[in-house]
């Protein structure tokens, strides 16, 4: 055996070695290229002082935004956030302000439960599962389904290789991926921590990401399984995390699937240890019907038609303050400080955008760039601004702060001009633990600019990853309110020096060769981590 691993390591070293040399010279040359214009572009970031809202006043606006109930887009409490956006739009001063409908299917579950060996057991609905087409019901029946659960671990191919599900239900633990600080910092364009509270080792599991959810899922489904139960195995020891779609078109999960607290996952593990029957009903029953959500438009007119476009969404899964009540909100104190200043004294057009549809299949984002684009609307830039929260841990079974801000990229596209801007404006109003991060790593743009950053806009999306943005306990007490103004004056400082800026700088977009140097370098060590294991 040793010989064996010997000869493997060493076409696996030969592997490397011609994968450096080509990295190598690739690097060089671009480097050499590129260095050139880099080392010509400084620029100064030199904004007037300005007051922006109160962080009790953008507070209040979160406030109100949570009190209409659960803003799923396409419902009641949905319009009634959208109306009032556009109220304060209008309050504000900002011209042309409306609202543009837009179609979508409204996935309603009204029944679940699970029963595996005469237990019940505590379950939450997988959210846009048992989805088989467009614009119809779903149901398990009156007895509900009932088949043999079986566990599979993770899910992953070889899981399914093992054991016949055809006609079962599966159960799957369903892991995060880590988000660690060193990743991030690896590939920064710039990292501020000051105070060194997010070192290197710093990681929590990211609740966006998809791991190995949702392709077990969909595995489970390829290979006739009947149903789907998740274990949240990395998440808090709660079953109300309402997912995302991870698509942007309809029926991507035709079957039935429910949610699992870890703890009530690892009960029911050794449930099916005990007997070997494990019968189990499945219940899910609900709705899907035709339904309109609203984005909400309104614009500060500058001397010319290009535009600074501001937004966020005020969609959410349920009356949920970080996501992104708290978005909104810093959109509302942005709209509100320039609508006081003159138009005469801007350059720019800004449109502030209020966007719907996060959680369904971004139609409203769409419908938007297709806007954009059919009336030639000159936007050089959208700014986005999400989740201004807390950092929360699970300690001994209780969700407790840390005292620190959550962890936070701005995501910015390549432009050293932007890039210069952003990090200054960030250490000038400390907003600490915060990384600029490139749009064109692995992970591209998870944040509700990703279709904007996709049709090729110029983009500036801050956001951080609380775990708790998909729970109930999503409530204004989560939101970071000492950085609620901070964020909104860092921003207003960042679109000034873009209005005084021609804006063939602010929208260009090219290859900054020390950076890419240092992205590849980091894609290489992970890759070559990767063939070692
Ligand atoms: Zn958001």
């Amino acid at each position: 055996m040793p010989e064996m691993k010997g000869k493997k390591s060493k076409i696996l070293n030969q592997k490397v070695a011609g994968l450096m040399i080509l990295f190598l010279v690739g690097a060089a040359v671009l480097f050499v290229q590129g260095f050139r214009a880099w080392a010509s572009e400084k620029f100064v970031l030199n904004p007037s002082v300005k007051q922006l809202p109160s962080n009790e006043e953008i507070l209040g606006w979160i406030q109100d935004l949570c009190n209409f109930g659960y803003r799923r887009p396409g419902t009641e409490a949905d319009h009634q956030a959208a109306q009032y956006i556009l109220d304060k739009f209008k309050e504000f001063g900002l011209e042309k302000a409306h609202l543009e409908p837009v179609a979508m299917p409204l996935w309603t579950a009204e029944k679940w439960s699970l029963t595996v060996n005469g237990e019940d057991i505590p379950c939450f609905y997988l959210s846009h599962s048992y989805w088989i087409k467009e614009y119809e019901g779903f149901s398990a029946g009156p007895e509900g389904i009932r088949a043999e659960i079986v566990y599979v671990g993770e899910g992953r191919e070889k899981d399914f290789r093992k054991v016949d599900v055809r006609g079962k239900i599966v159960l799957a633990d369903v892991r995060f991926s880590q988000l660690y600080q060193s990743d991030s910092v690896g590939v920064a364009y710039f990292a501020y921590d000051p105070n060194n509270t997010a070192p290197p080792d710093w990681h929590q599991a990211n609740p966006y990401s998809p791991n190995n959810f949702p392709s077990n899922f969909s595995r489970a489904a390829q290979h006739g399984a009947v149903g789907f139960v998740g274990i949240l195995t990395d998440y808090f020891d709660r079953n109300t995390y309402y997912n995302e779609l991870y698509g942007e078109e309809p029926c991507l999960w035709p079957i039935p699937g429910l949610w699992l607290s870890k703890s009530d996952g690892a009960s029911l593990k050794e449930l099916l240890q005990k007997d070997s029957t494990n019968q189990a009903t499945l219940v899910l029953d609900g709705k899907i019907v035709p339904a309109e959500a609203y984005n909400v438009i309104g614009f500060l007119p500058g001397k010319t038609d290009e535009i600074i476009m501001v937004h966020s969404h005020h969609d959410a899964p349920w009356a949920s303050a970080v996501e992104d009540a708290s978005g909104v909100a810093e959109v509302l104190a942005l709209a509100k400080y320039f609508g006081s200043i003159p138009a005469d004294q801007r350059e720019k057009t800004l449109m502030f955008v209020s966007l719907d549809t996060h959680f369904s299949m971004y139609q409203g984002h769409l419908a938007l760039i297709k806007e954009i684009r059919e009336k030639k609307m000159n936007v050089i830039v959208d700014i986005v601004l999400e989740h201004i929260g807390k950092e929360i841990v699970e300690t001994d079974g209780k969700l407790v702060e840390t005292g620190f801000v959550e962890p936070r990229g701005i995501f910015v596209t390549e432009n050293p001009y932007l890039i210069s801007l952003v990090s200054q404006a960030v250490e000038r109003h400390n907003l600490e633990r915060t990384v600029l991060l490139p749009t064109y790593t692995i992970l591209g743009v998870p944040t509700d600019a990703g279709d904007f950053n996709r049709a090729g806009f110029t983009i500036i999306s801050l956001i951080s990853p609380p775990l708790y943005i998909y729970d109930l306990v999503d409530t204004p007490d989560k939101v970071a309110v000492d950085q609620l103004n901070p964020v909104a004056t860092a921003f207003a400082d960042i679109i000034e020096s873009i209005d005084q800026t021609p804006s063939q700088v602010v929208s260009k977009q090219a290859w900054i060769p020390r950076y890419r140097f240092r992205y590849y370098s980091a894609a290489i060590g992970y890759i070559i981590r990767m063939l070692k294991r």
